[in-house]
């Protein structure tokens, strides 16, 4: 099947054969496909109404809720490009691609508009549309309030989008967006550096969003869980854009509290959801998980961050279903490589690393060496990619796209090698080589040692520089709930698992490790003094 021109022709695909059905679940809310339509194009009237011109950057900075799914089509309706802006970011981070994208409509919630986004906005966007679901506060499972669409709280000052959309405004003629058009501009989440704005055209998202639907197939209508966050390109494109093409419902839930999580799978029976590992470990860890919750799965994919082998054993061995593997960037739109339906990926014997599965239709996977030369089977090296998810480059850098995108194909900055079979393994991030006593360590291998260990929940390792040693290894870790573990103990479990250059030599205990907004560990900060 070739995929269709972009999300919108998709949407309208679903929306055709399914009218009636939910296309959006959000507590007890509801939103078929018809009236998602409706006020998507309503929404795009608007935008095209206040003077948005095709091309015209719209940025999007909302949590996984339904507002964030009609303005991201209203705008793709109104011709605009989409800017996904992580609502946890503070104003220099908003401004500074507010300004960069030159963002002509920012779409917020209320609160983080009158918090701090009026002052950092002030001169550059020219168009606010007000939004109110940011008043739901999920931190305890007791403030979970539920919400009607209908009952959506509209203050004095401002309006909320349905309510704006609702008085229903006309989609402007002659804005369809075609295939070959930016459909986003996608800041990478800045894990390792400075945002780059990722150039994602709709055929980009639809090559994704049609694999996603081949390869891990669940039956046309099933409910999609959005685990990962919208903003982020795995929650765009392997939920929103996978699921609104497959006539499906996708489940909204704010942002992740796994109390939360665990309700609306009881109350939605999802069939399908993917996020980051860190998800699925806070869920694991929870009192209340049951096999019951995750009965419904047919699909239950991680990606966007390392697995670890003993989180996929102790998930399944918990709660039955098996979490596939799926390599992905933003500049690839999300996966390049995932784990093929009824197959299990590979432990490589000798570094105890799972596959991330094998490189989608039309896409050419290489490991090169420090000389840009292909590798053998079986060797390391950095992991290049081409194929038709790939971005064309970053927005307005041309010397980090020629760096980056050296004749179109990608070099991910990741280290990884391919085994004989063609299975995909991803060693860890370049950036993040610990050279101890001049032997290199890979803080990946050392994780997935700590993983293994019944108390802990999450760890991250990191090199520190040592007068000795140049580096020394130094793990962060943080336990499961009554769980308890000893610094020495780890140190001396991993001791026993590891070559003696590898083992950490400091191990310190935190309630929680830092993770960015999409649930990713961040290294980084716990290599900079605290
Ligand atoms: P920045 O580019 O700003 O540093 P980032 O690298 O975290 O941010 P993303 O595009 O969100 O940006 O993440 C892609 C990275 O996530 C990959 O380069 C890789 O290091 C890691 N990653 C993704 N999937 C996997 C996986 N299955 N196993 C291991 N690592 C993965």
């Amino acid at each position: 099947v070739s995929p269709a021109a972009t999300l919108v022709h998709a949407f309208r695909d679903s929306a055709a054969r399914s009218p009636g059905h939910p296309a959006l679940a959000y507590f007890d809310g509801r939103l078929s496909y018809r009236e998602t339509d409706a006020l998507s194009d309503s929404v795009a009237g608007h935008l095209a109404a206040a003077g948005l011109a095709r091309g015209d950057r719209v940025a999007i900075m909302l949590q996984n809720t339904p507002q964030f799914v009609l303005a991201l089509l209203g705008a793709w309706k109104a011709g605009a490009t989409v800017v996904p802006l992580n609502p946890m970011y503070k104003s220099g981070e908003v401004g500074h691609v507010l300004k960069d994208a030159e963002v002509t409509a920012l779409i917020c919630a209320d609160r983080a508009w009158e918090a701090y986004l009026r002052d950092t906005a002030a001169g550059a966007p020219t168009v606010r549309i007000a939004l109110t679901t940011s008043e739901l506060d999920l931190q305890t499972r007791n403030d979970a309030r539920v919400l009607d669409f209908d009952r959506l709280p509209v203050p004095e000052d401002a309006e909320d989008l349905v309510a704006v959309a609702r008085r229903g405004t006309r989609a402007p003629e002659g804005r369809e967006p075609a295939s070959a058009d930016v459909a986003l501009i996608s800041y990478t989440s800045g894990t390792s550096g400075t945002p780059k704005g990722a150039m994602n055209s709709h055929a980009n998202i639809m090559v994704n969003a049609e694999r996603q639907r081949t390869g891990h197939p669940v039956a046309e209508g099933s409910s999609y869980f959005a685990l990962a966050p919208l903003f982020h390109i795995t929650g765009m494109v392997c939920q929103l854009a996978a699921c609104l093409t497959n006539a499906g419902t996708l489940v909204l839930a704010y942002r992740f509290h796994p109390a939360v999580v665990l309700e609306a799978f009881a109350a939605h029976r999802p069939a399908y959801t993917v996020g980051p590992s860190t998800a699925f470990m806070a869920l694991a860890a929870h009192p209340d998980a049951t096999p019951d919750h995750f009965a419904s799965f047919r699909v239950i994919s991680s990606g966007g961050a390392p697995l670890p082998p003993a989180l996929v054993e102790k998930f399944r061995a918990g709660f039955g279903p098996y979490i596939r593997n799926g390599y992905g960037l933003t500049e690839c739109t999300a996966p390049c490589a995932a784990v093929p339906p009824e197959r299990e990926a590979p432990v490589d014997p000798v570094s105890g690393t799972l596959s991330v599965g094998v490189p989608g239709p039309d896409t050419v996977v290489r490991i090169l060496d420090e000389n840009g030369a292909e590798v053998p089977f079986g060797e390391q090296g950095e992991i290049a990619v081409r194929g038709p998810q790939v971005v064309s480059g970053y927005w307005r850098l041309p010397e980090a796209t020629a760096a980056a995108f050296p004749d179109g194909e990608l070099r991910t900055g990741d280290i990884g090698f391919m085994d004989g079979a063609g299975w995909l393994y991803v060693v860890d991030r370049k950036k993040d080589m610990i050279s101890a006593s001049g032997f290199k360590v890979w803080p990946r291998e050392v994780e997935d040692v700590l993983y293994t260990h019944p108390a802990v929940r999450e760890a991250a390792v990191v090199g520190v520089p040592d007068a000795y040693r140049g580096e020394t290894v130094r793990a962060y870790v943080s336990l499961r709930p009554g769980a308890s573990a000893e610094p020495g103990e780890l140190s001396a479990y991993c001791e026993e698992r590891l070559a003696a250059y590898k083992y950490p030599r400091e191990v310190e205990i935190l309630a929680e490790l830092p993770k960015t907004a999409s649930g990713k560990i961040l290294r980084r900060e716990l290599r900079s003094p605290r």
